[in-house]
């Protein structure tokens, strides 16, 4: 059975299209990844999905049965911002949400064992990774079979990050359902089984991070970083180059001629490389090759 399947959905802001008719279909069991930038419509799809915004259009299923309240139950939410009240603390939050949800008390206990949380701590106290996995902890108090997670880990530094990536991970060992919207392509690639890359309210590709990286096509991708000049250039010989600070990404077909040719192009204009490396195609490589353009 699916655990989510969505058919021509349709959602506009006034005379806005956020969502230009979606297609999507979630297996039971596996984690998805929206992938996009900001403004791609993933937080509107999840609202629709777990806060019952409403909608113009479609169709939408969760484990069989029409979204509506009924199917409220089957879907928990994890949102951007912390929904913890500051001045309580993590055990007097749970409690309040158990309470709330008509939860069971005991699950307050495990679930702060599970997440290895304190429970004595005020809200206010707690570092913003700590306030991740409580949001993730409430989200999970009645145990349901699809779990929503909207940019789990925007915004954490990496060790906080790692974490909360090990604990969707063993989320997803235990056999839940898991839907996950990011504009980190690291992200989905640790973590997903299946990625819909969005853009414009639109779904442009969807696959295993596997599957979407062969369609950037034959070729592998250029990686240089360094203090770097003369990178218009660059971008006008090679134009699926994405650049950073300090950083570029470029796509070629063929790595042993495009080399030279970048740093030449590179060093000409005064850059200092401090490393230049040839790689796979990423997830974002994927998205450029699609829209012309990088991810954030
Ligand atoms: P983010 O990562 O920033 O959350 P997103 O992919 O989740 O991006 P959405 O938040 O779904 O994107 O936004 C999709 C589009 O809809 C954006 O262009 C946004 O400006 C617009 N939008 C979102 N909410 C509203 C609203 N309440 N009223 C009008 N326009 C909105």
């Amino acid at each position: 059975m699916k655990a989510l399947d969505i058919k021509r959905l349709r959602k506009s802001y006034g005379d806005f299209l956020a969502l230009k008719g979606i297609d999507l279909e979630v297996n039971e069991g596996e984690v998805f990844a929206l992938l996009g930038p900001n403004g791609a419509g993933k937080t509107t799809l999840i609202r629709i999905l777990a806060e019952g915004l409403g909608y113009d259009s479609g169709e939408i299923r969760v484990f069989g049965e029409p979204l509506s309240k009924k199917t409220a139950r089957l879907i928990g939410y994890a949102p951007q911002e912390s929904i913890a009240y500051d001045l309580l603390t993590v055990e007097e939050n749970l409690r309040f949400y158990a309470d709330l949800y008509d939860a069971p008390r005991e699950r307050v206990r495990e679930l702060i064992l599970e997440f290895s949380l304190p429970a004595k701590k005020k809200v206010k106290e707690l570092s913003d990774g700590f306030k991740r996995r409580l949001n993730l902890a409430i989200a999970l108090l009645y145990e349901p079979e699809l779990l929503i997670l909207d940019e789990p880990s925007a915004g954490l530094d990496v060790p906080s990050r790692r974490e909360l990536w090990e604990a969707i991970g063993r989320l997803r060992e235990g056999g839940k359902t898991i839907l996950l919207a990011t504009h980190y392509m690291e992200e989905a690639e640790a973590l997903a089984d299946r990625v819909a890359i969005m853009n414009e309210g639109t779904v442009i590709a969807v696959g295993t991070p596997e599957e979407l990286k062969s369609l950037a096509g034959e070729g592998s991708v250029i990686h240089v970083e360094g203090i770097l000049r003369g990178t218009e250039r660059v971008k006008e010989e090679f134009p699926r180059t994405i650049e950073r600070e300090d950083e570029l990404r470029i796509a070629v077909e063929d790595s042993k001629t495009a080399l030279p040719r970048i740093v030449e192009l590179l060093v000409e204009a005064g850059s200092k490389i401090r490393t230049i490396r040839v790689e796979e195609p990423t997830l974002e490589d994927v998205f450029l090759k699609l829209t012309g353009r990088g991810l954030e």
